[in-house]
Order: structure tokens, then sequence, then C-alpha cells
């Protein structure tokens, strides 16, 4: 049995990957706001103390993977706190103990609009870890209206840190696979709100615009999960894999 932590758990891909995980034998240690494991507010640095605290208890010292979904869309600076400072508290409070682990695993949800327009100071204090200014940055941006830039911010913020960070001496130099999958429209609870207006749903068609088959379900994105975070993958390190229905192939072209 591998035992793996999965924030997010309660709703949307992080609640079907928990779902999956759990019908194939393995010991998924929730976190979530509530209805999980371990309840805890990832928007905070206290939250996210007490998350990697209390996974760490249940999990008694042997952690084989962990999966960080839980996010926020929308105006708000949450998306700033939650989608980049709480993922990325939970990689690396967690990364000692998949350290100690024999063939452990790690995986984020990043976004397609991580490679749409973003805020570049909020991303590079994102990058600085300076979250108070990442924090002050995000609340005029959304004074001034600009707050939809805020969501590809963190989603930019977090893939970039993750390409860095997977290949670095704590990540790839300790044998821990570090990737991120990147969706384009799934049909969750944070999507749903697109699909109440048909103008809301035209602009996001546009912007996302996806070939092969469609809006994704939730199993979709967390079949790739499992396999970032599965005993198979033993050389993927640094990856951002667009399942995306073909969206960011169809965005930025043959180039790679
Ligand atoms: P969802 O809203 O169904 O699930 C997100 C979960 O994160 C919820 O259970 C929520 O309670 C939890 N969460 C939010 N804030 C939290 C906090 N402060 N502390 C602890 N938990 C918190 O959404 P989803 O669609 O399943 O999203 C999962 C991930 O996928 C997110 O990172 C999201 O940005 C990303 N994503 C979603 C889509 C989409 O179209 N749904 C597209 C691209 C990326």
């Amino acid at each position: 049995t591998r035992t793996i932590a999965v924030t997010g758990s309660a709703s949307g891909i992080g609640r079907a990957l928990a779902a999956s995980l759990r019908e194939r034998g393995d010991e998924v240690i929730g976190v979530d706001l509530q209805d999980a494991e371990v309840c805890a507010d990832l928007s905070a640095p206290e939250g996210r103390a007490r998350a990697v605290r209390e996974v760490l208890d249940r999990a008694g010292g042997a952690l084989d993977a962990v999966v960080a979904c839980a996010g926020l869309s929308g105006v708000a600076v949450g998306t700033v706190t939650v989608n980049f400072f709480g993922v990325t508290a939970i990689l690396e409070g967690l990364r000692p103990a998949l350290a100690r682990a024999e063939r452990p695993r790690a995986a984020a949800v990043a976004s397609i609009s991580a490679t749409q327009p973003a805020d570049p100071e909020v991303v590079r204090a994102c990058l600085d870890g300076d979250e108070p200014r990442a924090v002050a940055l995000a609340e005029r941006a959304v004074e001034r209206g600009q707050g939809r830039l805020l969501y590809p911010s963190s989603k930019s913020a977090l893939a970039r840190w993750l390409r860095a960070r997977a290949v670095s001496p704590e990540w790839a130099g300790c044998g821990i696979p570090l990737n991120a999958v990147a969706p384009g429209v799934v049909l969750t609870p944070m999507s749903a709100p697109l699909f109440e207006d048909e103008t809301m749903r035209e602009v996001m068609d546009r912007a996302v615009p996806m070939p092969l088959n469609g809006y994704a379900e939730p199993e979709v994105v967390a079949g790739a999960l499992r396999w970032l975070v599965s005993p198979d993958n033993s050389h993927m390190a640094g990856q951002i894999v667009f399942v995306d229905g073909g969206a960011e192939a169809t965005l930025r072209g043959p180039d790679v």
C-alpha cells in the first residue's frame, strides 16, 4: 500500500483522484477546507504548517506521494495565496518525508492559463517567495479591476517554480520526480459558473479551444496525475503536461 497525500480532495479533480487511488488500494490522506482527513486552510502559513504536521502524523513518517490539487479561480487575492504559496508550501513541507520513501513522487495542478497573459510583478513576487508583496500587488490589481490576471499569474508562477525546483538537488537529486498537469476546461464546481452565461462560455471557448473531445471530466485529469505519481514514472521531471484537449498546441502552434 502506498500512502498518498492529496490536497483539494473534497471536490473536482482532487476528489476524483482520491477516489481512484483508494479504489486501487492506496491509502489517501485528503487535505481540504472541510470533508477531508486533514482540514486546513492553505491560504495562510498557519494552515499550511498544520496541514503538513497532520499529514506527517497520519502517514507515520512514510509518505510515498503528494499531489497538490487545491486551488481557487476568480479575481480574489486567494488565487495567489492558495494556488502558488499554498501549493509550494505543501510540496516543500512534505518533501523531507518523501525523500525517505523508496519510490517517492509528487505532482501539482497548473493550468492552460499559465500560458495566458499574467501580471509579471505578481509572478516575480511569487518566485521570490515574497508572499506579503505578492498579496499587496494582488490587492492593488483587484482594486484596479485587473484581478482577472491573478489566476494566470498564480499558475504561471507555479509552473516556473516547478520547472526549476524539479531538477534541483532537493527533488530530482533526491530521486523525487516532480511534475504538473495543465488542464484546459474541466467539468468541476470550479468551472461551473463559466457555463451559466452564453457570452462567458463563448469567451472561454475562444480562450481555450479544445478540438480533442471537448471539455474534460475530472477523472481524465486524475488519470494523468495518477500516472505521474505512480512507480511507472521514473524519468519524467519538471514537465507541465497539458491535458487540455489540444488547447495549448492550438494556441501556441507547432514550435516547442
Ligand atoms: P474544485 O473547486 O472542484 O476543487 C478545488 C478544491 O480545493 C476544493 O475542494 C476546495 O475546497 C479546495 N481549496 C480551495 N481553497 C482552499 C484552501 N484555502 N485550503 C484548502 N483547500 C482549498 O476545482 P477543480 O476544478 O477540481 O480544481 C482543482 C485544480 O485544478 C485547481 O488547482 C485548479 O486551479 C485546477 N484547474 C482547474 C480547471 C477547471 O476547468 N476546473 C482548469 C485548469 C486547472
